[in-house]
């Protein structure tokens, strides 16, 4: 038979799943000897069988009454007994803490009778009568529905009657009235009476907390945080105890260390004579914990020692909550608890420092995410600025600008030199240009997967989503926020995508001292005391373990020489992808358009000749940067009408030259090239290796560039490693097609040189058909790298450039995917063609080098894959190239 109730000496820590985080904490404090009030878990497992079946699982009452027994055995007395009670509080706990479900009801056990039995026991009328009142409303509010402003009206009625505004002015007279009130709020709202019998309300809010779990802000929840649905959460009964009975009583939250900065020290808020939530209600001013100690020093040396208990037994940063009944601790929660990225890497190294955890441990404490999100700018100073709206943290960064409530004037003041936010109820793809001239995005509805949010990340955008209390009414051009003040269209305000918060006017922006760390500027070893030092020296130990550590190397995408200079600054061991096309841009479309057009094969020749030199000089900058280090550069991929005018544009030009009778031949011709080059899918047409066996001369001629840029190098010194890479290879017989032109170019420029040349060649993995002949191409091919933007898309069938603005959201809220496969590869499908290929490769090749270029490279979950299926690096762009260092440096501690 399962067991569904666990006493708290019964459990653990490790028992989050079937006693819920708060239950196994509970459990395990009571172990470690502290202060716990007694009481019992009711498990997930129950709650999952009453979801399904829509009632109790048939043995969970007796199991209850047992477990009741034993506590009212061990309190001596019963629940609710009349003439001196037991009391206890229902209080939900899942595996994941969860907003959005209900939360805990206190004093239960409290009725008409026993609220005297408890006043005469306790010597206080006044506080049995506040604990009673307090009951029915959390009762009232959260087993029966009732709208919670209707009691928080009634007290302040009360409050006001008194001609006062704290409620510890109200006595028990005022107080007994009050229950009364709310007594009556019930028969009103609820249309029932107010359960007198005890074990009745005990059942009640039990089964309130199991159908909690389904309530729609849970749900969301959920969906949003990728939370299991099936979980259920687990109920604790826990005997009260009543910070709320005079002034030597209270109640308190605490941190053992600063979960904001990471700093050593006593964090914490305590409120006297208060029960539960007051504290964070914020009702009254809390004290700090050094208030406390003067109040009550012999609790607080109890509690610091209680603190540092916690944290050497969790290793890791706590928090708790504390209540004080006349001078006696108890400890009623504790968890490991959240931190800022900042502290997250500051605590890690302290806890080293302090012998409680070891280096390997540390690297596991912090992420990429957080490192990522400390690379941002952030603002500073922000609380000299008024917070006019909260919303989620959609897309990190920091975005000033004016606001503006549509796509066309986001583009229009953005052309015109402004800096904007475009500000929207939601967004949908006509909003796209407006998103893309935007400094950054606020929304007053949708989450974390709503199509604002989706289209920020994958913008790399500033975006706070969901920030409810906004009226955005765009067609008047204005928001309203909570307090009722209007903000017209233009009005300036800042958005931080890390914390979700609005403020009103320019927040100054500051850079981040760890993307200064890593630019060199700031020394680790100099640094130090203030926050910012601390935390660019923890960064640097961290990044040491993590480089250390890891097995993979990492690179960077990089097409210019600066940014290969700033991806070495960054940590980077070479360049994974050097993109060609960019170098037939700019003054060289000309000659770009040349070679397109030439119809003739000296024509062709000529206009490569005259590219030749000019690719030759930037392939010579970046060896210069990456001296020493592997450069792989992919020969021309886009399909070659990306070079040529747009088409529109160009019969719009020919039409009016036309009609004025004054056609042009040059733009007729050129026409007829783009009308040729055409294509309803660009993106599986003439491009990547099939340009190269299309158009004569052209991969030869890249080819050339390279290794007379290397051999050049080579002459003056340098160590170049030049790997060439061909893209879009479906079959082996391309592969070797353009292998065969380019041994040829490479004997040429050796015997023309007199160099010592040393380079590879191999290919991108970028097409199911490539993964899945893999074996093949690794007879000719001397290292894979996985193209794993294009291999979604072509696995997926999904094209990039359409689908994240057009129909991702609603993928991600169906739950289809959690994550976008561009953000994060598709372990099942995309990463089994990279798993397929890599083996297949090494097969045939032992010691294949293998690596990955696509925008995965920097994805902290795709890192651990890409470690897991053993390749030897993943590069990524510059910015994320630290991020990579760490991941891979985890994944294989
Ligand atoms: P949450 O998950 O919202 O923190 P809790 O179950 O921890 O909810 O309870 C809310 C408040 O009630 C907390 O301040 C907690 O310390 C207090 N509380 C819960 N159970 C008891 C109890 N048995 N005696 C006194 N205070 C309690
Ligand atoms: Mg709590
Ligand atoms: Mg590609």
């Amino acid at each position: 038979m399962t067991k569904f109730v666990y006493d708290f000496a019964e459990g653990n820590k490790d028992l989050k799943g079937l006693l819920g985080g708060k239950g196994a904490n509970l459990a395990e404090m009571t172990n470690m000897g502290l202060p716990v009030p007694p009481g019992f878990t009711i498990t997930a497992e129950a709650c999952q069988a009453f979801l399904a079946n829509g009632r109790e699982p048939a043995e969970l009452s007796a199991e209850v009454t047992q477990h009741l027994a034993a506590l009212e055995v061990r309190m001596g007395k019963k629940l609710g007994q009349t003439d001196d009670p037991l009391l206890v509080s229902v209080r939900s706990g899942a595996k994941f803490s969860m907003p959005g479900m209900m939360e805990t009801v206190l004093n239960i056990g409290l009725n008409d009778q026993s609220v005297r039995g408890l006043a005469a026991q306790a010597g206080n009328e006044r506080s049995a009568f506040d604990s009673y009142r307090r009951l029915i409303q959390m009762f009232g509010k959260t087993v029966l529905d009732i709208d919670g402003d209707h009691f928080e009206n009634a007290l302040d009625e009360a409050k006001t009657a008194k001609g006062t505004t704290n409620d510890l002015d109200l006595d028990a007279e005022d107080l007994r009235k009050l229950v009364e009130t709310y007594k009556q709020v019930v028969v009103e709202q609820a249309g029932r009476e107010f359960p007198q019998h005890p074990r009745e309300q005990m059942d009640l809010a039990v089964r309130a907390v199991f159908d909690s779990w389904n309530a729609p802000r849970a749900i969301l929840y959920r969906r949003q945080e990728r939370i299991p649905a099936d979980l259920g959460t687990a109920v604790n009964i826990c005997s009260m105890v009543f910070g709320n009975l005079s002034e030597d009583s209270g109640t308190g939250v605490a941190f053992t260390r600063d979960p904001a900065s990471g700093a050593k020290g006593e964090y914490g808020d305590y409120l006297q004579n208060a029960q539960g939530e007051d504290v964070v209600a914020g009702i009254r001013n809390t004290l700090s914990l050094s208030d406390l100690a003067r109040l009550d020093p012999t609790s607080h040396d109890e509690l610091m020692g209680i603190m540092a208990q916690l944290e050497e037994h969790y290793r890791d940063l706590c928090d708790i909550e504390f209540t004080i009944e006349r001078g006696k601790l108890w400890m009623l929660q504790t968890r490991v608890g959240k931190r800022t990225a900042a502290a997250a890497f500051r605590i890690a190294t302290q806890l080293i420092d302090e012998g409680l955890i070891d280096e390997h441990e540390a690297l596991q404490r912090v992420t990429g995410a957080q490192l990522a999100q400390l690379m941002f700018p952030h603002f500073d100073d922000t609380a000299a600025h008024r917070k006019i709206a909260q919303g989620m943290n959609a897309s990190p960064g920091a975005a000033v600008g004016k606001v503006v409530f549509d796509s066309y004037t986001a583009v229009k003041w953005s052309r015109s030199g402004e800096k904007v936010i475009l500000v929207r109820r939601e967004t949908n793809p006509d909003d796209l240009n407006g998103m893309i001239a935007a400094q950054g995005i606020l929304t007053s509805r949708g989450g974390k997967t709503s199509h604002a949010a989706v289209v920020a990340r994958g913008m790399g955008k500033t975006c706070v989503c969901g920030a409810e209390s906004l009226k955005v009414d765009t067609k008047a051009r204005h928001f309203t926020t909570s307090d009722g003040t209007v903000y017209e269209e233009g009005t300036v305000i800042s958005i931080d995508g890390t914390s979700g918060e609005v403020f009103l006017g320019e927040v100054p922006v500051v850079d981040s001292p760890v993307v200064r760390y890593f630019e060199g500027e700031i020394d680790p070893e100099g640094t130090g005391a203030d926050d910012a030092g601390e935390l660019v020296k923890a960064v640097h130990r961290i990044m040491r373990v993590a480089d250390g550590g890891r097995r993979m190397s990492v690179r960077a995408n990089a097409d210019t020489e600066p940014d290969a200079a700033r991806a070495r600054q960054f940590g980077a061991q070479g360049i994974g992808l050097c993109r060609t096309e960019h170098m037939f841009l700019g003054d060289r479309r000309s000659l770009v358009e040349a070679l397109i057009l030439a119809d003739t094969d000296s024509e062709r020749e000529r206009q490569l000749a005259e590219l030749l030199p000019l690719q030759r000089e930037d392939f010579k900058g970046l060896f210069e940067a990456m001296d020493g280090l592997p450069v792989t550069i992919r020969l021309l991929d886009p399909p070659l009408h990306e070079f040529l005018p747009d088409i529109t544009e160009l019969s719009v030009r020919v039409a009016v030259a036309e009609a004025r009778g004054e056609p042009r031949e040059g733009d007729l011709r050129m026409l007829q090239a783009v009308h040729k080059l055409h294509e309803q899918n660009p993106m599986l047409g003439l491009r990547g290796v099939r340009l190269g066996l299309v158009i004569p001369g052209l991969f030869a001629m890249q080819s050339r560039a390279i290794l007379e840029a290397a051999a050049e190098r080579v002459q003056a010194g340098g160590v170049p490693r030049v790997e060439i890479m061909v893209p879009l290879v479906g079959a082996v017989q391309e592969f070797e097609s353009v292998k065969d032109d380019i041994v040829k170019v490479a004997r040429d420029v050796r015997a023309e040189t007199g160099a010592h040349l040393e380079y590879l060649v191999g290919t991108m993995i970028e097409l199911p058909r490539a993964a899945l002949t893999a074996d093949q191409i690794a007879e000719s091919a001397e290292f894979f790298s996985f193209g794993t933007n294009d291999l979604t898309q072509t696995t997926w069938g999904f094209s990039r450039d359409d689908v994240e603005a057009a129909f991702f959201s609603h993928y991600l809220e169906k739950g289809i995917f959690g994550v976008s496969p561009f953000e994060s590869i598709d372990r099942e499908g995309v990463g089994e063609l990279v798993r397929i290929a890599a083996e297949k490769g090494r097969e045939r090749r032992p010691g294949l080098k293998l690596g990955v270029c696509g925008e995965h490279g920097g994805d902290p979950e795709s890192v651990h894959f890409f470690d897991e299926v053993g390749l030897d690096y993943v590069s990524c762009s510059p910015f994320r190239v630290p991020v990579a260092r760490l991941e891979a440096g985890r994944a294989n501690a």
